[in-house]
């Protein structure tokens, strides 16, 4: 066991991560790469598409539309997705490019520009008839431009979250898997785990249940809500206009909708989804996965009208959840009111891409007690009064 901890007797592990879907899988990965002895424990299988990840694909984008402060953490991440795939000898993450495309006066936009100018982003913007020649893929409007983020692409989520858990359990790590942690009781010495099979003692714990969050931790559902979101996929008129080298992922803002995509993988379907507005979900064990007329209508709506290459009926779709923050931006930092409890949750939609620097964080804050990170947005401060970030 790791040297230094107040602890008490008959631990099972120093550290236990709950939940190994996302941030779990990666933050297993870390713990067991510093030689901690970790326990995960997971209610479904790994790797499964109950949750947030799943869905063949999840954008990697680093010119920031949420905010330049993430730049660092996206430009750690990507080193870090390299690592992993170095690791578990598999591609995980393929930067052909992201579009970002919209009015360059509106807030998302400003953000990227912003982002580009305070980090130096390699980029392109493209407007006017020279956009349209270059990604005719596209249907543009007078007031939209294109940027071009060249540290963009597609990640592959149940890979990755498989590629991760996969390697923590090979430096060690052991993982609960069809496990569901009941209860939490934390005291000076650690924390006991009821699961619902047997009871165990450690050193820490780190939750990272995602969507189930404010259902797992009732103090927190004033600040985790679980949202639904769906994913849809088209056949397209050509579909070599679509493979990776032809089309950058992209994230498009239009009035009334999100469209955000991927270029084919499969050689058949491109992925296209309205990602504007996701519906809250009261109960995350009985998400609605049935996808109904009016939310296939909008999508088609959308594609028609921007991506005149795809055919706009949807072919497939499927459904998934996140756990999002009042303010969109994520939680990560002691659980007020326990000692020994780290949190990390509620990355609002757009946390895969990060996941692997936010295993490094959360690691770094359960065993160093501090962060090298920049991760002061990201404070329970927002929502709690005097709790510390670690
Ligand atoms: C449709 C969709 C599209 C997205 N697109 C992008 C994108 O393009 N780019 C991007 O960067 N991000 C994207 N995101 C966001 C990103 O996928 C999530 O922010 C991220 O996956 C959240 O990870 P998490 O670990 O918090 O949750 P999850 O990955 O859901 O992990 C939580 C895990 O905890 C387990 N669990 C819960 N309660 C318990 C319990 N009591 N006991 C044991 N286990 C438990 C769950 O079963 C689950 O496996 C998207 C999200 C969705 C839903």
């Amino acid at each position: 066991m790791n040297k230094g901890y107040e602890r008490g007797v008959n631990m099972h592990a120093d550290v236990a991560v709950i939940g190994v879907g996302t941030m779990g899988s990666m933050a297993l990965w870390q713990l067991a790469k510093r030689g901690i002895s970790v326990l995960g424990f997971e209610q479904y299988g790994i790797g499964n598409d109950r949750s947030a990840a799943g869905g063949e694909s999840r954008l990697f984008r680093t010119a920031y539309m949420e905010g330049q402060e993430y730049v660092p953490l996206l430009q750690e991440a990507r080193h870090l997705w390299k690592e992993l795939e170095s690791e578990a000898g598999t591609t995980l993450l393929t930067l052909n490019g992201g579009l970002m495309i919209g009015d360059p006066n509106t807030e998302v936009m400003k953000n990227v520009l912003k982002s580009i100018e305070a980090f130096n982003l390699e980029h392109e913007i493209l407007a006017g008839k020279y956009a349209e020649q270059r990604y005719p893929q596209h249907r543009l409007f007078s007031e939209d431009i294109m940027i071009l983020d060249k540290n963009a692409g597609f990640l592959r989520p149940e890979l990755a979250v498989i590629s991760a858990a996969d390697r923590a359990e090979n430096l060690g790590a052991k993982i609960h898997r069809y496990t569901k942690v009941k209860d939490i009781h934390s005291d000076k010495l650690g924390v006991t785990i009821t699961t619902d099979k047997e009871e165990y003692r450690v050193g820490k714990v780190l939750i990272t249940t995602g969507p189930w969050t404010g259902k797992f931790l009732s103090g927190f559902k004033t600040v985790y809500e679980a949202r639904r979101l769906v994913l849809t996929w088209f056949t397209a008129k050509d579909i070599d206009m679509f493979k990776p080298d032809r089309f950058p992922i992209f994230a498009r803002m239009r009035k009334g909708f999100r469209l955000t995509g991927t270029p084919t993988l499969d050689g058949t379907m491109v992925k296209a989804s309205n990602t504007k507005d996701p519906v809250y979900v009261k109960e995350p064990a009985n998400l609605n996965r049935d996808v109904n007329v009016d939310e296939l209508r909008t999508v088609s709506d959308a594609v028609r009208e921007l991506i005149p290459g795809l055919k706009p009926d949807p072919v497939r779709a499927s459904v998934y959840m996140d756990s999002y923050s009042p303010d969109d931006h994520s939680v990560i930092g002691s659980v007020p009111g326990m000692e020994n409890v780290l949190i990390a949750s509620g990355f609002s939609g757009h946390g895969f891409k990060m996941s692997p620097v936010i295993g490094k964080i959360t690691t770094e804050l359960l065993i160093d007690g501090k962060t090298s990170y920049p991760i002061n947005h990201l404070s329970p401060n927002r929502f709690f009064q005097n709790v510390s970030s670690t």
